[in-house]
């Protein structure tokens, strides 16, 4: 049900536009950001029924904003690329005034006293908050089913999943329910939804975004990062998400730049390297397809091709599915009734009304992440799990590390499956954890990773994904927007 983008500029069309497209008509007063919201809240009423994207749409808050962006403007007031833009933030990142559900029962009621560092760069920068992103509970799923909400469906077919954790900011980027969304990427939530949805999605460098206030998962993997309609909306979100601060002590101590000085529409000479080990069994041939297509495009624009192997990434998942829950079970242990949201009260001690809020709180693929980290933490089975874990981790770093000395950046299929239909996977975890299969040694190595349209396969979107190294966000970027310019992929969208 693939349609073209209709030409932008016309009021029925507003949210069509990319957030760059939207801003240049911000900028000459051909529409306010009134308008634009008004256009979006009218979209979010049309298909929510559908889609649940959004846990919380905060309307008179996004009103608000937006008549406070068109004030500033009308003063000569400029603040930067997404002032007056529409935009979803995931529900695990906190905004003050606003509640803040991380999907999960044991938040529901919790209004977070404080902003995100995202959040309050995104208001300093005059974006319009619409509201929160449904997800999978704490961000631990790929399809958005564990949401202690209202599952998310995918845009493109309602019956099937939009991927996960970001389920919601995903699917709302592509059903036009708000221009750009922010999510978190602790293996594969930011860019295996992107690749479902048929939107860019990217997980910067660990520690190019700060997570004060994100609600942490697994403290070493989360990194937060944006959903756009293309590549330039993606470098201008990150653009303002970016930078130092002082609250997260992982925050790296870079100057800020503009990422959308990277996108020189040239790549000719970038040496990129297809590891062969991303071609996993099980990956489907129109993913296959779609893929080979896109290293011959590549190569057309000038890029040199070199398959490569980079052996342990068969053992990433493993090690992933160590870490995060070990991780998960040591952030998790705060909810205990006191301390945030919903409590079980009605009990005699203060044990049990831990032992109830949690009983009662957490979702079962919740449980299960706690039960498996607490057992790979636990005294005796430390040396044999979680310390070598961590012993293969470091390995996997210094393979990419090594990797990274002869090539600019890696080409993989973000994801193995274009979206999965709805409720095919959640009686087999194994077969869902797999769903990450390409996307978690990214996390695994903190490395930066963008997923672009990159095909279509049974009327459905393939993702393709560029790897950086360190830092080598700027790269990506450049990679994956040459590449957009070369094809039409990202401005396909669903018939919705
Ligand atoms: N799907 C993976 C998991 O369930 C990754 C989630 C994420 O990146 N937040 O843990």
């Amino acid at each position: 049900m693939a349609s073209s983008t209709n030409p932008p500029g016309t009021r029925q069309d507003l949210t069509d536009l990319t957030a760059h497209e939207a801003a240049e008509l911000l900028t000459s007063g051909q529409v306010s950001s009134l308008e634009l919201t008004e256009a979006v809240l009218a979209r979010v009423d049309a298909l929510e029924p559908q889609i649940h994207s959004y846990i919380t749409v905060s309307r008179e808050r996004a009103l608000e904003a937006a008549r406070a962006a068109d004030d500033a403007r009308s003063l000569g007031k400029s603040q930067g690329p997404l002032s007056g833009i529409p935009v979803m933030v995931k529900d695990n990142i906190s905004t003050e005034g606003v509640p803040t559900t991380a999907g999960s029962r044991i938040l529901e009621g919790y209004i977070p006293p404080y902003d995100a560092f995202v959040v309050e760069r995104l208001r300093s920068g005059g974006a319009v908050i619409v509201g929160k992103g449904n997800l999978d509970e704490f961000a631990m799923g790929s399809s958005t089913e564990h949401s202690a909400f209202e599952p998310t469906r995918n845009p493109w077919d309602t019956g099937r999943v939009p991927g996960g954790s970001s389920g919601g900011p995903a699917a709302g980027v592509a059903a036009r329910e708000c221009f750009v969304s922010f999510g978190s990427d602790t293996g594969g939530s930011i860019r295996q939804p992107a690749a479902l949805c048929g939107t860019v999605g990217m997980k910067p460098t660990y520690g190019l975004v700060s997570r004060y206030g994100l609600i942490a998962f697994g403290s070493s993997l989360d990194q937060i990062g944006p959903f756009s309609r293309d590549v330039r909306d993606c470098a201008d979100a990150l653009t303002v998400i970016s930078g130092h601060d002082v609250r997260d002590s992982t925050s790296l101590d870079s100057p800020g730049q503009d990422f959308a000085n990277a996108l020189t529409g040239d790549i000719s000479g970038m040496r990129l390297g297809v590891p062969r080990e991303y071609l996993v069994d099980g990956m489907e041939p129109g993913v296959k397809t779609a893929f080979e297509a896109s290293l011959r495009t590549l190569e057309g624009m000038g890029a040199t091709l070199e398959e490569i192997s980079l052996p342990l990434t068969d053992q990433a998942l493993a090690v992933y599915y160590i870490i995060a829950p070990s991780e998960a079970s040591a952030n998790l242990a705060r909810y205990d009734g006191f301390k945030y949201g919903r409590a079980v009260n009605d009990v005699d001690t203060a044990w049990e009304v831990m032992d109830q809020t949690r009983e009662q709180g957490f979702g079962p693929e919740v449980k299960r992440r706690i039960l498996i980290g607490a057992y790979a933490l636990s005294a005796g089975y430390y040396d044999a799990y979680y310390k070598k874990a961590q012993q293969v981790r470091t390995l996997i770093r210094r393979e990419f590390a090594e990797t990274f000395e002869r090539f600019d950046a890696l080409v993989t299929p973000t994801s193995p499956t274009v979206a999965f239909k709805a409720g095919a996977r959640m009686d087999d975890p194994v077969a869902m954890y797999l769903s990450d299969v390409c996307t978690i040694p990214v996390n695994i190595a903190g490395l930066p990773a963008i997923s672009v349209p990159g095909g279509m396969s049974e009327g459905l979107p393939v993702g393709l994904q560029f790897i950086g190294p360190q830092m080598g966000d700027a790269t990506i970027l450049r990679a994956a927007h040459a590449y957009e310019q070369a094809t039409e992929w990202h401005t396909l969208k669903p018939g919705i």
